[in-house]
């Protein structure tokens, strides 16, 4: 007859840490547990604080506009349906499932999550979307036209080629598909006849992309009104930000077109490269 061997105190603390560690990973978190997690408070907090800007900031009317951001892989919390973004509380923002299923809360989610929940399938580096309608880039939504690109730094670092989504019937299966082929390439995206959709790593970043657009588009109308040609950016300038926002992870078609860059035949360094993106990420991160 075998003797089982006896193992040590080492062995059964390792085996207990090996089963509870198999666990945590496989075992899902349950809706109720997600929704009351100390990561869920900070988000329904930050979903507050940036549905305040967007109402000071005129980029909301109404009851319209919405947020979302993305709570582990399962989950979404977003705004409710018809309420001011400037008036909501924690207990308004709904916890919904990646199918548009509302888990917790009393109020009925946005019509437009569909619309979120399509681009958080199609691109995983999208973790927070806001959609709105800012006048000056909903002007440029109205005539089916994106602003034009290479006239202000900032725009083209953190932004550059917008897309334009063609028009449907809002809160439609439909509608929330029109984004699909941009969502890739680009991190904001006009909604003709409607509004502008923007996503990033955080509700905060999504809502900054929402402002350098809106302002962008603000400015090209204005400087169109001077009477002069407007001055682009010249091209090998417009690759160094380029090489920046592909060091960076920042979406942008005309990295995809890799000639492009090497066309341009940037004449600054790596090095200099480098410490244009630490500064580009020291200004992401203290936000
Ligand atoms: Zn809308």
């Amino acid at each position: 007859m075998e003797q089982a061997e006896a193992l040590d105190i080492g062995q059964i603390r390792e085996i207990v840490q090996t089963v509870v560690e198999t666990m945590r990973k496989s075992a899902p978190l349950s809706p109720i547990a997600a929704a009351s997690s100390l990561e869920s408070d900070a988000l329904r907090e930050e979903i507050i604080r940036v549905g305040r800007k967007l109402w000071q900031r005129q980029y909301v009317d109404g009851n319209g506009g919405n947020i979302s951001v993305r709570l582990g892989n399962q989950y979404v919390l977003c705004t409710p349906t018809m309420m001011s973004k400037a008036d909501m509380q924690p207990a308004d923002i709904c916890l919904s499932d990646l199918d548009g299923n509302i888990l917790a809360g009393d109020r009925q989610r946005t019509s437009e999550l569909m619309l979120h929940l399509e681009i958080y399938k199609a691109n995983p580096a999208a973790r927070a979307v806001v959609h709105c309608h800012p006048p000056h880039a909903t002007a440029y939504a109205a005539t089916g036209t994106p602003p034009p690109t290479g006239y202000i730094t900032e725009f083209e670092l953190f932004i550059g080629e917008v897309a334009v989504a063609p028009y449907e019937t809002p809160g439609t299966r439909a509608f929330a598909e029109t984004v699909l082929p941009f969502v890739e390439d680009h991190n904001s995206i006009l909604l003709s006849n409607h509004g502008v959709v923007c996503w990033s790593d955080t509700v905060s970043h999504a809502e900054w992309l929402i402002e350098i657009l809106d302002n962008y588009c603000r400015t090209i109308v204005i400087a169109n009104q001077i009477g002069k040609p407007l001055q682009p950016i010249p091209d090998d300038k417009i690759a160094e930000i380029l090489a920046i926002k592909r060091r960076l992870g920042l979406p942008d078609p005309r990295i995809n077109h890799a000639s492009t860059i090497e066309q341009c035949g940037s004449a600054v360094s790596n090095s200099e490269i480098d410490r244009l993106v630490v500064k580009v990420m020291e200004r992401l991160e203290n936000e």
